[in-house]
């Protein structure tokens, strides 16, 4: 797979190579605080996420009514999935593949309902206490009267976005009565700028990049008291929603029998763009599951702004342009040329590495997860499932699971892969996406 002597991890970043780089800034104890940024965030954080998210459960079932089964519940299933991992050359010594299906999130469609619905739902609810709309403790159901979603409309959600965040973050602000503004990056699809229309969000196109898009925004809201502006690159409250995932996998984990302890790694993939949800999610998991959860951040092989960060550290905020790069690349939900400053900070002592991938072998993984599991994803929720081979099947992998004794657990080991979205895509896009992974060559894995 890598012929010739190793390269180092640099010169495959610059050539757009897959590659894994390992974290030796990881710690195996997590402080019950973590400093990021200016502020910081500890386990009351994910649980005031949980908690928050349960007061909410009543009205959301409400307002949506894919939600209803559920009880308001935003939730997504554990699948075991054997014959995708057989797809990618994983043998019994490997481990087990197991799938965490954001794919399916409801309302949202991808793993934004998590951070973005939470940073809604937030804003809300301070609104809510300070104008006495509901009182601390109570019924949240009132928040749909005429009365609240008058007030509520006085004021505006925005956010910048390639599209998932912006479809969170749209659908939700919109259900609770607030005006919502959509700032979309040139890479962003046109079914999702006009799901969002539908809604009654206003979309602003913007010709430049993912950052560009986030700035614009951001701009026009510091001028307007009136308007929150959701801040992909600098949110608390997203990163926060987003660890809410953790204790909700912790319970699954348990019910399908799945230990995670010294003798039985758990191995996290997560896609990554600009970091926040990865890294929230990945904070969460280390604060529930302890040391042998291993979190492993992928990105498209020309948009690593993650990796480009922990190979700077944090005096420094380097663009995958300054590689030489170009944050090309079909996974429109990882095309980020700077990563988040406090996602990176966030994760410096608590990840334990990066991979990048190349956009064939996305399409590719797309398609045998769906013609060997059924899986409907789309291509940046295909970045994880390179990471069996990536631990198990190069030097690198083999050289670190050794130096961190793992290499003997591997038979009793979980590979969690995070399928992150694709519950919406329409038909007529997923169907190219499919006959291109099936057409390429059966070589291009990792
Ligand atoms: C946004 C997104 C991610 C990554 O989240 P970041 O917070 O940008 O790192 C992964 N997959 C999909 C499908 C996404 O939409």
């Amino acid at each position: 797979m890598h012929p010739g002597s190793p390269t180092p991890v640099q010169d495959r970043l610059r050539a757009a190579q897959p590659c894994l780089w390992t974290n030796p800034g990881r710690q195996a104890e997590v402080p019950p605080r973590l400093s990021v940024g200016t502020g910081s965030v500890g386990v009351e954080d994910m649980q005031a996420a949980v908690a928050r998210f349960g007061r909410f459960a009543g009205l959301l079932a409400e307002l949506f009514p894919e939600l209803q089964a559920s009880g308001g519940v935003i939730e997504s299933p554990l699948l075991p999935t054997p014959a995708l991992g057989q797809a990618l050359g994983m043998d019994a010594d490997a481990g087990a593949l197991w799938v965490k299906c954001d794919h399916l999130l409801p309302v949202a469609g991808s793993v934004k309902a998590r951070g973005g619905i939470h940073e809604v739902l937030e804003f809300a609810e301070k609104l809510a206490l300070q104008h006495g709309l509901v009182a601390p403790g109570g019924d949240y159901r009132q928040l749909a009267t005429p009365t609240a979603r008058t007030l509520l409309g006085r004021y505006q959600v925005a956010v910048g976005s390639t599209g998932n965040l912006g479809l969170s973050i749209g659908v939700a602000a919109s259900a609770l009565g607030f005006r919502a503004a959509v700032h979309m990056s040139a890479d962003a699809k046109e079914w999702k700028k006009e799901r969002l229309r539908q809604r009654g969000v206003e979309v602003v196109e913007h010709t430049g990049d993912y950052e560009q898009a986030v700035a614009a925004g951001r701009a026009q809201a510091a001028s307007d008291p009136f308007c929150h502006f959701v801040d992909d690159e600098r949110s608390l409250s997203l990163l926060q929603g987003y660890s809410a995932a953790a204790p909700a996998l912790q319970r699954q984990l348990a019910q399908a029998g799945i230990t995670v302890d010294a003798t039985h790694p758990l191995f996290v993939y997560l896609p990554c763009g600009v970091g926040g949800a990865p890294a929230g999610i990945g904070f969460g998991l280390r604060q529930v599951l302890g040391p042998q959860v291993h979190c492993f951040f992928a990105e498209p092989v020309q948009s690593p702004c993650f990796l480009a960060q922990m190979l700077a550290g944090p005096h420094d905020h380097p663009s995958v342009y300054d590689w030489g790069l170009t944050n090309q690349t079909e996974a429109d939900g990882l095309a980020v040329p700077r990563a988040s400053l406090l996602a990176a900070s966030l994760m410096h002592p608590l990840l334990s590495g990066v991979f990048t991938v190349q956009d064939a072998t996305l399409f590719q993984h797309l398609a045998w997860a769906h013609d060997t599991e059924g899986l409907r994803i789309e291509p940046s929720a295909a970045a994880g499932f390179s990471g069996p081979g990536m631990l198990t099947g190069t030097p690198e992998g083999r050289a670190w699971l050794r130096a961190q004794g793992l290499e003997a657990h591997l038979p009793r080991a979980t590979h969690l892969a995070w399928t992150t979205g694709g519950l919406f895509v329409p038909e007529a896009e997923y169907h190219p996406f499919l006959q291109r992974g099936r057409a390429q060559p059966q070589a291009a894995s990792a």
